[in-house]
């Protein structure tokens, strides 16, 4: 059993769904009894992610004065980030995983991977606090990010976080003057050419800078204890990560030769989400890396990753509603998202283009961010169409009813396009569509753009083993 619980913090199982107006009757009532300081957590379901859903859906009222009620909402399922730690402990057993936060900040993953025993990947003094806050030991910490403002590194400073990078010597200055006793980890740069999003372009020391890094630090009396990198996010070839380590083991000698006993290796992020079944999988990764560190690296060598997109990417559904229709005529030129797209897209498909444009109540300023920062391909699902219900439901619909849609966010923006094609059944305004697999990169970067809300988050738990009690 993992108890969730956190110091004053309290969780409740609360078995069935209840309406929104009795949860917030609950929460003000354990509000008064547990004093006004006391930070209330959400409710935890332990209820299957479809019926979540669903009841929610039910529970909207059409004469309702709530003006909120039909918001595009998430379900969080916690019980498959805790499935993705007891996979990473089965198979990376000497790897301690640091949660890379900027991937999903939620505060009930947050709690959930520190009860865990999980350690964190922070960049900021934000993030930092954040973890602190949670009673987290500052061990437990690293500050991974090469570049840092002055006064964040005075914050770690003063709260005890040692663990931390850099890739310049400029910041070894700075760390000799603002926290002289931290235990600075060198990146190095690792070749990303096999990731979506190239991290090389921005942070890590070329192998011909690390010499000169470790000069540098010697003669400042800093203490560097060891080698990071990060094969980029999104990585797809997993033999990067065995070639990375192999370049860390080549930093590792080097380092003796400037008086340093090297005993620490950071493996960085990259890992792909569960969802990832075919190509590089984790499965493989695992593989690859863990028998490269095992070979290379002998058990006095501290192994730890920063996987981030890993723990939480197929963990949150979205549910949009489809919040307006727009139905093209034959010869208007209104379908494509972008003129690239309906380019690309026409030589794939010379037939005609969209015949409906599907406006819904999260976008490109929201949730789908992802599509521009991270790369990422979204898919959208028929959830609820003329009173059916369908999640997860094959075949989603006969093919004779499927028809080329776009799907757009609810901005006034022409870049909110979330797909420029999508095959879809004739859709209502009223209608709802989901997305899986919107748990990396998603929420966290989301703006409030156009007076758009962020959509809230459900929780429930499918892993009996995660217990949320008062
Ligand atoms: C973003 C980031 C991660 C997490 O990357 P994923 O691809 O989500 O695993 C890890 N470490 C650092 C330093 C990062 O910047």
């Amino acid at each position: 059993m993992i108890d969730v619980s956190f110091q004053q913090d309290h969780f409740e199982v609360v078995p069935t769904l209840v309406q929104p107006t009795m949860v917030e009757a609950i929460k003000s009532q354990a509000r008064a009894q547990m004093g006004a300081k006391t930070q209330l957590l959400p409710e935890v379901y332990a209820l299957p992610v479809s019926q979540i859903l669903q009841d929610r859906l039910a529970s909207f009222d059409p004469e309702s004065e709530d003006f909120e009620a039909e918001n595009a909402f998430y379900v969080a399922d916690l019980g498959e980030v805790f499935r993705q730690h007891k996979r990473w402990k089965a198979l990376l057993p000497r790897i301690e995983p640091f949660f890379a936060m900027k991937c999903n900040p939620d505060p009930m993953v947050m709690r959930l991977l520190a009860s865990l025993g999980a350690g964190f990947d922070c960049a900021s003094k934000n993030e930092i606090q954040a973890v602190l806050d949670l009673g987290v030991d500052p061990s437990r910490i690293i500050y991974a990010n090469p570049c840092k403002q002055n006064a964040f590194v005075k914050y770690a400073h003063a709260n005890k976080v040692r663990l931390i990078t850099f890739d310049n010597a400029e910041e070894l200055h700075k760390i000799k003057r603002f926290h002289p006793d931290a235990q600075c980890v060198l990146r190095i740069l690792t070749d990303d050419s096999k990731s979506l999003c190239k991290l090389g372009l921005k942070f890590g020391a070329p192998l011909n800078t690390t010499g000169s890094l470790l000069a540098t630090a010697q003669a400042l009396g800093l203490d560097v204890i060891g080698v990071s990198f990060h094969v980029g996010s999104g990585c797809f070839d997993a033999h990067a990560f065995g070639e990375a380590v192999i370049r860390a083991r080549r930093v590792f000698d080097q380092a003796k030769d400037y008086g340093f006993d090297f005993k620490f290796l950071d493996v960085g992020g990259g890992f792909p989400s569960a969802h990832v079944t075919e190509g590089i999988t984790f499965e493989k990764v695992a593989g690859i890396l863990g028998s490269t560190v095992d070979a290379l690296f002998g058990p006095e060598v501290r192994v730890i990753a920063e996987p981030g997109r890993y723990y939480v990417g197929s963990a949150f559904t979205l549910a949009t509603q489809v919040i307006a229709r727009r139905t093209v005529t034959s010869d208007g030129d209104e379908a494509g998202c972008s003129d690239v797209a309906a380019a690309q897209e026409a030589q794939e498909a010379p037939e005609q283009g969209p015949s409906h444009m599907y406006y819904i109540n999260d976008g490109m300023y929201g949730s789908f961010n992802c599509i521009m920062f991270d790369h990422q391909i979204c898919e959208p699902k028929v959830l609820y169409r003329d009173g059916i219900f369908s999640y997860q439901a094959s075949p989603a619909s006969p093919d004779e009813l499927l028809g080329l849609a776009s799907v757009w966010g609810p901005t006034c923006d022409s870049i909110d396009c979330i797909t420029a094609r999508a095959r879809l059944p004739l859709l209502e305004t009223g209608h709802w569509l989901y997305f899986e697999n919107m748990g990396a990169y998603t929420i966290t970067a989301a703006s409030q753009f156009n007076g758009f809300r962020k959509s809230e988050v459900l929780y429930t738990t499918t892993e009996a083993e995660v217990s949320f009690r008062v």
